[in-house]
């Protein structure tokens, strides 16, 4: 009966189109690499990764800086100044990246450039953070290769509105249902594992409202067969050649 089901399952998933892989803060679990880095830009590009993702926060001074936590050795981004931050090393060796040369990587490369914007505690400066993102993505001409995502509810109405109509912008948080999304008109759900197996009934639901349903961080093999089976569109996870695997035909 089981395996009847996850048939009927893996069918409908077919249906639904294409799953897609993105690696989460880049493709840093590999030799050379590191969270958020360059190189993990570089190398998910390289395994023909659909995506990669990587989180944005700003500068007192509003330089856009590529890292996940809200300090870097113990300096708070949002309120230092760059000149506080510009001579830090990541684990690689690599300076600390600003998104401006993040993107200029990624105009080189195939992979989506998952831009995750951080929640600021300063609301207005999260406001120019949005604002001075989406200006730069245009500057770069990479307008069409850029995906938004972020917990600030706040944050994720200034992206719609800034970027271009038409750009994904999707939702991290969790508390909201996909017809609550679409009532405001995003993209879809970008929920963690643990909230979608409370609400696998969202899967449907997204995409009988015409939205996608990205799910992270999925790193073990069940939840990967699990993201397989339910249809979810893009899966998010620190394991991505693993996910190819599964995923190849
Ligand atoms: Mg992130």
């Amino acid at each position: 009966m089981r395996k009847f089901w996850l048939m009927a399952m893996a069918a409908m998933a077919l249906t639904a189109g294409a799953q897609e892989v993105i690696c989460h803060r880049g493709y840093w679990d590999t030799e050379g690499s590191a969270q958020n880095s360059i190189r993990s830009l570089v190398k998910a590009d390289s395994i023909g990764a659909w995506g990669s993702e990587f989180d944005v926060w700003m500068t007192a001074d509003g330089v856009l800086v590529v890292n996940h936590d809200a300090s870097y050795q113990g300096v708070t981004i949002e309120t230092a100044k760059w000149k506080q931050l510009k001579d830090m090393r990541l684990k690689n060796g690599e300076p600390l990246p600003t998104l401006d040369q993040m993107l200029e990587c990624g105009k080189h490369l195939t992979t989506r450039l998952i831009v995750e914007m951080k929640p600021h505690k300063n609301k207005e400066q999260e406001k120019e953070t949005a604002r001075k993102i989406v200006k730069m993505v245009k500057d770069k001409g990479l307008e069409d290769r850029v995906e938004y995502i972020t917990f600030s509810y706040a944050g994720m109405k200034n992206l719609k509105e800034m970027a271009p109509h038409g750009t994904p912008v999707y939702y991290l948080n969790g508390e909201l249902s996909p017809s609550q999304i679409a009532e405001i008109d995003m993209a879809g759900i970008d929920y963690s594992i643990k909230v979608m197996r409370e609400h696998p009934q969202w899967i449907d639901e997204a995409h009988s409202l015409g939205m996608k349903v990205n799910v992270w961080t999925v790193n073990s093999d069940r939840d990967m067969e699990w993201c397989i089976n339910y249809g979810v569109d893009f899966i998010t996870t620190n394991a991505p050649e693993r996910l190819q695997q599964k995923l190849a035909p």
